[in-house]
């Protein structure tokens, strides 16, 4: 099966009622490409995973749906990558669907993280809960509450969703990306402990994070990013794989990443940018123009704060063009 018409998912708004002033043409696109390019030096690769070191530091690649004025892309499009922690907001909004917004922020928080996402320290400040659903602590109470009696099964969940979401059937995982961070994942590990030993969930430990490691790999493109991101941006109901994703949880999820999205430069980013967004350690990046567009971008020269440096300029120059706040 190939890349299916979209929509497979259904809304209500997806209309060109918004569609007036905030056009970006492929041009401009190409234009933004050209001038972020000379910042990529700048920043490394991940060497979190072999798998990871093996981008290319200087690929650059955006695409954005316009929704029903289509997709435009520009860069090095055609590269796949692993979601990684961009994953984390898709599985947010199925826990929030699956469980209901009472049930999610009893057991994480949101407030925005101070410190590593991976860190014990960011874990648990005084409410007693990991501090928000992506930092990676709270990412493991989210894949603790999805739907699924094993991890393949959770895994295979959050893998329709996303395939859902994109109108895209080919996406796949890499299963070798999620092997290699399951060997690896000690960190992960660590916070899985101590996770259990709070009584914050109720899988075992190696079965959760092999469940995460495989969501983390989930191998998309930038207009797979682009379409999902778009259905992120609608003002109402989404219908997709038979449930209703509301669009109070939508709005909750979108301002969730406006404030945590970017790890530690979370504030910065939400100052100067003002585009919900999401960070990944491949690279992988989104954002999300409310009724507008949807924004997949691969950039993994990365900044010291594991920001796609790429993705966080072109970012900011699509914001500035967009003149959206
Ligand atoms: N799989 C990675 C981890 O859990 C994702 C990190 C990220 O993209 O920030 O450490």
């Amino acid at each position: 099966m190939g890349r299916q018409a979209w929509p497979v998912c259904t809304t209500e708004d997806f209309s060109t009622k918004w569609w007036n002033s905030t056009v970006i043409a492929t041009e401009s696109l190409d234009a933004l490409i050209d001038q972020v390019r000379p910042f990529l030096s700048r920043g490394e690769v991940s060497n979190y995973l072999p798998e990871l070191s093996q981008a290319r530091s200087d690929e650059l690649a955006v695409a954005v749906d316009l929704g029903a004025n289509g997709v435009i892309t520009a860069g090095d499009n055609g590269a796949t990558f692993t979601m990684q922690s961009v994953v984390k907001v898709f599985t947010l909004l199925l826990a929030l669907n699956y469980r209901g917004k009472e049930y999610v922020f009893e057991r994480v928080g949101r407030d925005q993280a101070v410190g590593s996402y991976n860190s014990l320290e960011t874990f648990i400040r005084d409410s007693g809960v990991p501090v928000n659903p992506f930092v990676n602590a709270g990412a493991l109470v989210i894949v603790d509450m999805l739907p699924g009696h094993d991890p393949d099964s959770r895994a295979a969940h959050v893998l329709e969703f996303i395939r859902a979401l994109t109108g895209n059937a080919e996406i796949s995982m890499n299963i070798d990306t999620a092997r290699s961070e399951l060997l690896l994942a000690d960190q992960n590990r660590a916070l899985g402990y101590c996770l259990r030993s709070r009584g914050l969930i109720s899988t075992g430990v190696e079965e959760l994070l092999w469940a995460y490691c495989q969501m983390c790999a989930i191998e998309v493109d930038v207009v797979d990013l682009a379409h999902a991101s778009r259905v992120l941006a609608g003002g109402s109901d989404v219908h997709v794989m038979g449930q209703v994703l509301r669009a109070s949880q939508l709005r909750l999820v979108r301002r969730l990443m406006l404030y945590t999205g970017m790890y530690e430069a979370s504030g910065h980013y939400a100052c100067d940018v003002g585009i919900p967004a999401k960070c990944g350690i491949s690279g992988a990046m989104i954002g999300v123009v409310r009724h507008h567009q949807g924004i997949g971008i691969y950039g993994p020269a990365l900044d010291k704060s594991a920001n796609s440096i790429g993705g966080l300029r072109l970012m900011q120059l699509i914001s500035a063009t967009l003149d959206i706040d």
